[in-house]
C-alpha cells in the first residue's frame, strides 16, 4: 500500500470534470489528468439538451431525474446563465418532408420563425422539463470550480495501472510511463475507457460517432429545441437535431456513418459532405437559417456499452477501481448525477442518492450483440 489518500480521474470530459467537482467538495484530494484538453472530445461538441422525464419507464429514470434537477442547482449556485448558458426550453416535434404530403402544423403561432414546410408534430417539452447548457462551458466550469476546491489538472496519457502484489488493489496509474500513488482511481475517458479493458474487468466500451455545425444567424432565434424528421432529395429519412443556444448560435448535430476512434480527440473531424448536409437542413428549417457560414464544424464519438446502458461503479477485480463511462446520448444530461453517486461510493462507501444496479461494471454482457443492436438500444 502507498498511504496516498488522492483521487485520481482519469479524463477530463463532462464525466470527470464532474466528478472532481463533486469529490473535491467533500474534501477528498483530487488530480484529474487528460491526455489533451479539457472538454476536447464529445463533452465539448455536444448539444447540451437535458430533459428531466425523457427517460422515465427505463431504468435510467433516476439517474436522468436527479441529474435535470442538480443542473438546475448547479446553475443556481454557479450562476450557470452567465457562466455556462444554462436556460430552460421548449422542445418540438418537426417533420420536413419533401413534398408537403398533407401533414397539418401544430403550435404555429409559437413556431412562426420556422419554414413553411416545416410541420411541427408536437411539444416534447417546456419549460419545466427540459433545458440546456453549453457543454464546453460547463465541462469547464466543473473543472474550474474543481481546481477552486483544491483538485489538479495535469496533462498526460494514462497507460497503465500500477496494482499491490496480490493485483487485487489498484495503488496508482502510470501516466506516460510515471507512476503516481493514488488510494482510488476513477476512469472517465468516455469512449478510449475501451483502453483501460487491459487494466480491469469492464463490460465491452464503444462509440458512436456524431457531426454537428455552429451557425450565427443575423436575428434572434427562439429558445426552441427541434427534434426533426428531414426527408432527404433521394427520399431518405434522417433525424438531425437543433439546439438555439443563448449567444446567439444556433448548433445542429446528426449521427454520421461508423468510423474508427482516433487515438487524440483533436484528431477527429467532421465526416466528409457532413457540414453542407447539416447547412441544408438548417435552410430547409427556417428562413433565419439560411445563406450563413457554419462558424464550427465537428465530429465526435459517444461512448456506448454493448447493452446501450451507462457503465457506474467499482470495477470488480480491482479494488479502489471505479469506472463512469458509456452515458450515450445523454452524457451533458446525466453527469452531475453519475458526479453525485461516485463522491458517494468513494466518500461513503454506498451509493444513495441512485439505485446503480442495472449500471454495475461487472454485469455480463457478451458478444452476442450486433452492431445494429448497439445502434438502436443508444439512440
Ligand atoms: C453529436 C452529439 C451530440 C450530443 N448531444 C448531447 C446532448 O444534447 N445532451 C446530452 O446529455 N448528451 C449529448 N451527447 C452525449 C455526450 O456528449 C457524451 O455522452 C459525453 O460528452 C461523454 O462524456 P465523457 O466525459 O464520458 O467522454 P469524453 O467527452 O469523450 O471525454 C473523455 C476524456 O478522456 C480523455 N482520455 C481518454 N483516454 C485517456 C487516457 N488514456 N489518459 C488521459 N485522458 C484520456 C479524453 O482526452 C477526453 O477528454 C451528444 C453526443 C454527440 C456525439
Amino acid at each position: 500500500m502507498t498511504g496516498s489518500t488522492r483521487t485520481i480521474v482519469c479524463g477530463a470530459g463532462v464525466i470527470g470534470s464532474c466528478i472532481a467537482y463533486f469529490l473535491s467538495r467533500r474534501g477528498v484530494e483530487v488530480l484529474i489528468v487528460d491526455k489533451s484538453d479539457v472538454a476536447s472530445a464529445a463533452s465539448g461538441k455536444a448539444g447540451g439538451f437535458l430533459a428531466r422525464d425523457w427517460c422515465d419507464g427505463t431504468v435510467t429514470e433516476q439517474l436522468c431525474q436527479v441529474s435535470f434537477d442538480l443542473h438546475q442547482e448547479l446553475a443556481d449556485t454557479l450562476d450557470g446563465a452567465d457562466a455556462y448558458g444554462y436556460r430552460p426550453m421548449s422542445a418540438y416535434s418537426v417533420a420536413i418532408p419533401n413534398a408537403t404530403r398533407g401533414l397539418r402544423a401544430a403550435h404555429e403561432k409559437e413556431t412562426a420563425w420556422l419554414s413553411d414546410g416545416c410541420f411541427v408534430r408536437g411539444k416534447l417539452g417546456d419549460i419545466g422539463n427540459t433545458a440546456q447548457v453549453n457543454p464546453e462551458q460547463f465541462t469547464r466550469a466543473m473543472l474550474a470550480g474543481a481546481v477552486e476546491n483544491g483538485a489538479t489538472l495535469v496533462h498526460g496519457t494514462v497507460n497503465g495501472v500500477n496494482t499491490s502484489k496480490m493485483s487485487e488493489t489498484i495503488t496508482g496509474v502510470y501516466i506516460d510511463g510515471e507512476c503516481v500513488d493514488a488510494k482510488n482511481t476513477v476512469i472517465a475517458m468516455g469512449p478510449w475507457t475501451a483502453d483501460a479493458e487491459r487494466w480491469m474487468r469492464l463490460p465491452g466500451i464503444d462509440s458512436i460517432k456524431g457531426d454537428s455545425l455552429v451557425l450565427r444567424p443575423r436575428g434572434k432565434i427562439p429558445a426552441h429545441a427541434l427534434f426533426i424528421d428531414y426527408e432527404t432529395a433521394n427520399g431518405d429519412w434522417e433525424s438531425p437535431e437543433l439546439f438555439p443556444r443563448p449567444d446567439g448560435t444556433v448548433y445542429l448535430c446528426a449521427e454520421s456513418d461508423t468510423e474508427p476512434l482516433a487515438e487524440n480527440p483533436h484528431a477527429i473531424n467532421a465526416s466528409d459532405g457532413a457540414g453542407s448536409r447539416l447547412l441544408e437542413v438548417a435552410g430547409a428549417v427556417s428562413p433565419a437559417l439560411r445563406s450563413i457560414t457554419a462558424e464550427k464544424v465537428n465530429g465526435c464519438h459517444r461512448p456506448v456499452a454493448h447493452d446501450g446502458l451507462p457503465v457506474i461503479g467499482p470495477a470488480h477485480n480491482l479494488k479502489g477501481a471505479w469506472v463512469a463511462t458509456g452515458h450515450g446520448p445523454w452524457g451533458i444530461l446525466n453527469a452531475p448525477g453519475t458526479a453525485l453517486v461516485m463522491s458517494e461510493l468513494i466518500c461513503d462507501g454506498v451509493a444513495k442518492a441512485i439505485d446503480l444496479r442495472a449500471f454495475s461494471a461487472n454485469r455480463d454482457l457478451s458478444d452476442e450483440l450486433h452492431d445494429e443492436d448497439l445502434a438502436s438500444e443508444a439512440s
